[in-house]
């Protein structure tokens, strides 16, 4: 994900999840250990308990959530010690509040409210440790070997030796089958084979953890975090890619022609999966690189586009600061009040010239009240033009959940903090673009432009979908025993192939690890978040547009100006994950589902081009979609 919201300074989970990401630093059991040889807990022992995490971690996040600025905005030895410091502080507080809260849970009549909160923190780590001796050293010692082996990694292209950034750059641009195929083999070799044993090691610990709090596996506690059983968010997960298959399949049908028509048969047949490494992108998780490769000459190519926003931008004379400017208009406009003063002297909004700092854009709340800041290192053109009104998204957020307990100040799931800020990011339609006066009424795109600025869209956001899906149902799948240690690489290249329809262009054995030279498996993150997150900006957005009253195609709306917008998506984002997230989701769409079926809508006018386009085509591939990874495999459509 290009840009995210700082999880350290929001909540408990992010505080497991960010400082020292996997858990437990310490060898020291928790306190659950003596404590499951006590009484059970009464329910005013669990009210106390709650109180007093709630209060520790409250404090505790914004001495921490500042070493990570300071550390984040100024590179150092020493800063670097002092985020560290903090991280392993804040690991072992989430050690003993998840165990505890394991153990109170356990208490006759407590309230709705206080089992909510105690979830939260048992929920708190994304990889829990045992009690056992040694396993909490051990598991912290494999998950921060894993991130920074990732971290480390590098890729090959002829003499040339590639950092990460690097040869991700260089998966967009270079256009020869051969060098892609070097880099995408050696980044996958080089990354991810040397992970897999200890992968399997820390499953195995991760997983005695989740035993003890009271879950069957590290992947069920995963999936815990829905207010929904494992079993129904699963079910949930697969009934949202059910209803966006169809705008998967014309996309990469589509895609494949394209290739096939650069390539040629020996390179890129014209049925069947998609080579992994011709797609623009390292893990052929978004396809917009290859853009200028895919679209037909017929559609003008890249040559004919609308309208340039980079262009745009600097004819209007932007700054960066008045890029973030522009942003704050966007949110005032709908009734939200100003960013504070001390957004803009905190801030980091471009990138210093004298000290080393993280790039990655994302938004805080440091002192989880008003003490709002993005940190990027913003350059003016249509990317970041996009991306600050996506950051800002997160800091509106923040403050609308600013007077819930610290425990609840977080989105309704994890999918709505992303989202929110993507569906601010939709809005920047070119009919913003002509309110807020960057583009003179005609300019306005034709119809043929506007179906340009969809097909780019789609392909990184349609094309994302299924990636987003299965790189927790292959770790689900781990963490479950469903997937041996002894097939960890072939279920990987089955999914790939079952969900995404794409094949390594290199064979696999069972010496590689692919899916660990994804940055999402190497540090434990989990990803069913990113999905959600796709499919529920396109809902926001659209009932967005029908509180504004819009009534043209639905990826032409703005709702810039309309307060009524406003005034809606407040009453949602003021919950915060108070409650259940089917009545944070119906505050402001008036639905308590999520459903893909505004995103189907916002592709409608492309979708029908696109079947035209591939008529006469075989679309799908052999192994595609059965229902759920392992069962019986049947042939595409
Ligand atoms: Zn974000």
């Amino acid at each position: 994900m290009k840009s995210t919201v700082s999880n350290l300074a929001l909540t408990v989970s992010a505080i497991a999840a960010c400082i020292g990401v996997a858990a437990t630093a310490s060898g020291q059991a928790t306190p659950a250990t003596q404590a499951q040889r006590a009484a059970p807990p009464t329910k005013a022992e669990a009210e106390a308990f709650v109180a007093r995490a709630e209060r520790e971690l409250a404090e505790f996040s914004v001495i921490a959530g500042r070493a990570h600025w300071v550390n984040s905005t100024y590179i150092t030895q020493d800063t670097d010690a002092l985020a560290a410091y903090f991280g392993t502080i804040g690991t072992q507080m989430g050690v003993r509040f998840a165990g505890e809260a394991a153990r109170m849970a356990t208490a006759p009549g407590i309230d709705a409210d206080t089992i909510r909160k105690l979830n939260v923190l048992r929920l708190g780590l994304t990889l829990p440790a045992p009690t056992t001796e040694g396993a909490a050293a051990e598991l912290n010692r494999i998950s921060t070997d894993l991130g920074s082996q990732y971290g480390r990694g590098r890729g090959r292209l002829g003499q040339e030796v590639l950092t990460g950034n690097e040869i991700e750059a260089r998966m967009g641009t270079v256009r020869d089958p051969a060098q892609l195929r070097e880099m995408w083999t050696s980044w996958n070799d080089n990354v991810g084979s040397p992970m897999r044993a200890p992968y399997a090691r820390m499953t195995e610990i991760a997983n005695a953890g989740a035993r003890e709090l009271g879950f069957t596996d590290t992947g069920a506690m995963w999936r815990s975090n829905y207010d929904m059983t494992p079993e129904q968010f699963e079910a949930l997960t697969e009934r949202l890619w059910q209803e966006v298959r169809p705008l998967y399949e014309q996309i990469h049908c589509f895609a494949r022609a394209g290739l096939n028509r650069r390539y040629g048969d020996q390179v890129q047949a014209a049925t069947g999966p998609i080579r992994a490494d011709l797609l623009g992108n390292l893990w052929a998780q978004e396809w917009g690189n290859i853009y200028d490769v895919v679209a037909p000459p017929a559609a003008g190519g890249a040559s004919a586009q609308a309208y340039d926003l980079t262009q745009l931008l600097e004819r209007a004379n932007y700054t960066p600061e008045r890029i973030v400017r522009q942003g704050e208009a966007f949110f005032s406009s709908l009734g939200f009040a100003p960013l504070p003063a001390t957004f803009w002297e905190r801030s980091m909004i471009t990138q210093p010239r004298d000290r080393e700092v993280i790039c990655h854009a994302s938004a805080w709340d440091v002192d989880n009240q008003d003490d709002l800041r993005i940190k990027m290192c913003t350059r003016v053109n249509g990317d970041d033009f996009t991306t600050v009104h996506h950051e800002l998204g997160h800091n509106y957020y923040q403050r609308a959940y600013n007077r819930q307990p610290f425990l609840y100040m977080n989105s309704a799931n994890d999918g709505f903090h992303e989202a929110i800020g993507d569906t601010i990011a939709l809005s920047v339609t070119p009919e913003y673009l002509v309110q807020i006066g960057l583009l003179q009424q005609n300019q306005m795109p034709t119809a043929d432009q506007d179906r340009q600025l969809l097909l780019r869209q789609a392909l990184d956001k349609i094309a994302f979908l299924p990636f987003g899906l299965l790189m927790d149902r292959y770790r689900w799948g781990i963490f479950s025993g469903r997937i041996r240690p002894g097939e960890y690489q072939a279920a990987w290249d089955r999914l790939r192939l079952q969900y995404q329809g794409i094949v390594p262009p290199s064979p696999r054995s069972e010496q590689n690890f692919d899916a660990g030279a994804k940055y999402h498996t190497a540090a434990s993150v989990s990803y069913t978040r990113y999905f959600l997150a796709r499919i529920l900006q396109f809902q926001f957005y659209q009932a967005a547009c029908n509180i504004s009253g819009w009534r043209g195609p639905l990826h032409r709306c703005s709702f810039y100006g309309n307060r009524e917008v406003g005034r809606r998506l407040t009453e949602m984002l003021a919950m915060g994950s108070s409650r259940p997230w089917p009545e944070a989701l119906q505050a402001f769409t008036g639905s308590r589902e999520i459903s893909a079926r505004p995103m189907v809508a916002y592709f409608q006018p492309l979708l029908g081009w696109l079947r035209e386009q591939n008529r006469g085509r075989q679309c799908g591939w052999e192994g595609s979609a059965g229902p759920s990874p392992g069962t019986a495999r049947r042939s595409g459509s």
